[in-house]
């Protein structure tokens, strides 16, 4: 699946995080990978962390989803929750 963000570019090949312009690892997506650009977030994994968003169990494992913004730059990352968001197995939609 390919979502559509909306984050900093600074070279051909990479996103850059929203709070500290480092190279972004993680998109902020809903349950169901939904990504809302006014509301989430495009993060780098220290940023990620601080932010306290958590990772599904499973999603951790699969593939990252492709990403590509307003100028063409596509990115793979790695989906990341709000607290709550998530079931109480700690897994997204995909994973019940
Ligand atoms: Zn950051
Ligand atoms: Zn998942």
């Amino acid at each position: 699946m390919s979502i559509y963000i909306y984050a900093k570019t600074r070279s051909a090949t990479s996103v850059y995080c929203d709070r500290c312009n480092q190279p972004a690892s993680f998109i902020q997506v809903t349950y169901h990978h939904k990504h809302d650009k006014k509301n989430h977030s495009v993060l780098c994994r220290p940023c990620m962390v601080r932010e306290g968003l958590e990772l599904c169990d499973c999603c951790k494992m699969s593939q990252p989803f492709e990403a590509e913004n307003g100028e063409g730059i596509k990115v793979d990352l790695m989906p990341a929750y709000a607290p709550g968001e998530l079931d109480s197995d700690g897994t997204c939609s995909d994973h019940p």
